[in-house]
């Protein structure tokens, strides 16, 4: 498989489009750089170079706007997913600041995900935001080892001052260790610091990029090893107040521990990760598990940008929802508690992978006539259609069948 350039991930630096949907993920990505200087190994968005502002300083705001009238309300705006908006240069280039009087004004859902010690510029427009929270990144608070993984980014020590400075502001503002590598992360340290008051999200690496697996970490890892360590530690360390961990894709699950977030108390599968025979059928049981699981996130480093995602099966061709998924997918993983998913089968075939799936849940907000408590169970078929670069450029989905049990 030929090896993944820079910015496959990111909207097109030419066309200066800010705004991203990302299917599965439940967002829409704004860029406001064409690129990342931190330089993280673990970076998933292939997005890597010199930070240079993707629209000019000035005509942000215009194009922003004429943008964000595509999407609908309701909808988060992320920044921050494909690459840091808060690059050194931004105190200088105040393109990002820019943007974010716009994200004030529209007054729409928005998150930040950052790195950068520039956020704190903009506190008076956070403050001004009726709905916006601040993540930023520490994997470690390991001063050494940030620099030998995070070669430009902030110290962990600065963004630690960084979190400090936003929640003092009252802005609304997190720490997120994401991903949690293991061997590299220790969470205790940081969840003392956060001390209950600022709350701490973890998640777990991806290695789904396959340039995780030969990079400065020294060692190799397999997808299902970091879910089980991320599990043990998350048992380790135990339950604190305002500490939520992510579901992590793979590994094998308690059903009696409830991960925070979303209530999605336990995923079935025929076959572990171990039995899959390909990358590909290992990406579609990734991406088939970030549904139900709340860390759609994750699964963006196997989506083109340019990804379509069509109502049926191959060959047709017609749109679902504006491309953005079927909406019972979207509405059942809404509005329901407990949800489980059971993988029938995944079939690879040359480019295609197909799946027949399921998710239920129990509602726990009605759903057109059928009222809370209600079991609501939809079986889907799904295929996925990949490039030579390994990403999934089609999806197709069909629901097969859609109950409920009183
Ligand atoms: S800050 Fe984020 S986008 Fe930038 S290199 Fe690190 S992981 Fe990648």
């Amino acid at each position: 498989m030929p090896s993944r350039g820079h910015r496959t991930l990111v909207a097109d630096a030419d066309s200066g489009t800010l705004l991203q949907d990302l299917p599965f993920c439940g967002v829409w990505a704004m860029t406001t750089y064409d690129a990342c200087d931190y330089g993280c190994e673990y970076c998933v968005t292939y997005a890597q170079g010199r930070a240079r502002p993707l629209v000019a300083r000035g005509e942000v705001a215009d194009r922003l706007r004429r943008e964000l009238v595509r999407i609908p309300r309701g909808v988060t705006i992320a920044a921050g997913c494909l690459v840091d908006n808060y690059p050194g240069t931004e105190a200088d280039e105040q393109v990002t600041r820019e943007a974010l009087e716009v994200l004030v004004e529209d007054g729409r859902e928005a998150l930040i995900i950052t790195k950068g010690t520039t956020v704190t510029r903009d506190i008076d427009l956070l403050l001004a935001h009726p709905s916006i929270d601040v993540k930023v990144s520490i994997i470690t608070l390991d001063e050494e080892e940030a620099a030998r993984l995070e070669p430009r980014a902030p110290t962990p020590a600065a963004r630690l001052a960084t979190v400090r400075e936003l929640h003092d502001a009252g802005v609304e503002a997190s720490v997120m260790v994401l991903p949690m590598v293991p061997g590299v992360t220790d969470v205790r340290p940081i969840i003392e610091w956060a001390g209950g008051e600022i709350p701490v999200s973890i998640g777990p690496m991806s290695v789904m990029n396959p340039v995780i697996a030969t990079s400065r970490f020294g060692r190799d890892f397999d997808q299902l090893e970091v879910g089980r360590q991320y599990y043990e530690e998350m048992r380790s360390v135990g339950p604190h107040p305002n500490v939520q961990w992510l579901r992590p894709p793979y590994a094998d699950y308690d059903p009696a521990v409830t991960f925070a977030g979303r209530s999605c108390e336990q995923t079935e599968a025929t076959g572990g990760v171990g039995d899959s025979s390909s990358r590909a059928e290992q990406v579609v049981r990734h991406v088939l598990a970030a549904e139900v699981n709340a860390i759609g996130v994750l699964a963006m480093e196997v989506f083109s940008p340019y990804v379509r995602i069509y109502r049926g099966r191959p060959p047709a061709r017609r749109l679902a929802d504006q491309g953005r998924g079927l909406p019972e997918v979207a509405e059942l993983t809404a509005r329901s508690a407990g949800l489980r998913r059971t993988v029938v089968s995944v079939d690879v075939d040359g480019d295609l992978v197909s799946a027949v799936h399921s998710i239920e849940g129990t509602l726990d907000e009605p759903w057109d006539e059928t009222p809370p408590g209600t079991r609501a169970r939809l079986s889907l078929a799904s295929a996925f259609r990949f490039d030579r670069y390994g990403m999934i450029i089609e999806v197709w989905q069909e629901v097969i069948e859609l109950s409920f049990d009183a």
